[in-house]
């Protein structure tokens, strides 16, 4: 079923030109000095209500994006604009009140939760910590219907984490974010630890919830496979940049970036005898270090359709087809 998105309003989140670069090497140990471009000017939007996946291989920087939207990472520079404040200005009051609005889902419930402390407690304290609700009775009922509303049950507020299996641990990890009556939920890799069936099970919890409360989802993944179904447009990242963003269906149907392309050859087609029959034209190899960057399109060694000017010309993310953008030469 197609959502209806408020599209005439501001986007809820809008992230413009933001960089992140870590300092590295140089110091009491040696090793040289260096600069990691983790996050190389990143822009993208997300409307009310909508679920951008943001998609990329392990070190490409949607998870450092994730974190400089929270300011658990200050940017090196660029904004990040959410319900109207750039959080990057923003005072340290006003950052505590907005951030509030913004919650996080961990991809390892198990390391997010604490373990000395009771299923309850854990989604309680936020709203204590926050004055959400000051009343521990009242506190202790909204627990329980957390609880129910992520599909556990009252009686699991008395549990411990380590009582219970990957998923439900998950369902408390969501139980707790939504405690903090959020607008904006960042998924990070959120079902990447759990069982495929149960990955099911959260993503439909996921969209349930987004139905019935009107949530906006930021849902970063390693594979396009995991955010083809949760996602109404989808960001694929490389080496700290965004080079394709489009529909979700003009990206699954017709990518226009090479890597996309690869990306979406690696996920395996269920049904094994087409599988075998496949050719998975693109062999990518590893991913070059941002520490030392290519120069040109920065994914022009592992393009299997690159050209001169690829390895000179920097590609500006450029909007290709309406509404579907990609950072390539020859898109
Ligand atoms: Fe490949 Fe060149 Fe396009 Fe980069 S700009 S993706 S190297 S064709």
């Amino acid at each position: 079923m197609s959502k209806v998105l408020a599209t005439s309003e501001p986007p809820i989140l809008e992230v413009k030109n933001l960089v992140k670069h870590f300092h590295v090497g140089g110091g009491l140990f040696g090793g040289k000095a260096g600069v990691v471009r983790a996050v190389d000017g990143v822009s993208f939007f997300i409307q009310r209500g909508e679920t951008l996946g943001l998609v990329g291989e392990s070190g490409c920087g949607k998870t450092t994006t994730g974190r400089c939207i929270l300011q658990l990472e200050r940017p090196t520079s660029g904004s990040v604009i959410f319900e109207g404040a750039d959080l990057t200005t923003v005072s340290p009051d006003d950052l505590r009140r907005v951030r509030r609005r913004i919650q996080v889902i961990f991809q390892d419930p198990y390391s997010s939760l604490n373990p000395r402390m009771t299923v309850g407690q854990i989604i309680a304290e936020p709203m204590a910590v926050h004055r959400i609700v000051t009343d521990a009775r009242a506190r202790a009922a909204r627990v329980r219907d957390l609880l129910e509303r992520v599909g556990l049950l009252p009686r699991h507020a008395d549990r411990y984490p380590h009582e219970m299996s990957g998923g439900q641990r998950q369902r408390v990890g969501v139980a707790r974010a939504l405690a903090m009556e959020p607008s904006l939920i960042i998924c990070d890799e959120p079902v990447s630890a759990l069982d495929v069936s149960i990955q099911a099970q959260i993503i439909n919890l996921l969209e349930d919830l987004q139905a019935d409360l009107g949530l906006t989802y930021l849902f970063i993944a390693h594979d396009l496979a995991v955010v083809r179904h949760i996602s109404d447009r989808v960001a694929v990242m490389y080496l700290g940049k965004v080079v394709e963003i489009a529909d979700r269906k003009a990206l699954y149907d017709d990518p226009l970036h090479p890597y996309t392309q690869a990306l979406l050859a690696a996920v395996p087609i269920p049904d094994p005898e087409l599988e075998a029959r496949r050719e998975h034209a693109i062999v990518l190899g590893e991913v070059p270090s941002p520490l030392n960057p290519p120069s040109g399109c920065v994914f022009h060694p592992r393009c299997p359709i690159a050209i001169e000017r690829c390895r000179v010309d920097v590609p500006e993310l450029r909007e290709v087809k309406p509404g579907h953008w990609a950072a390539c030469h020859l898109a």
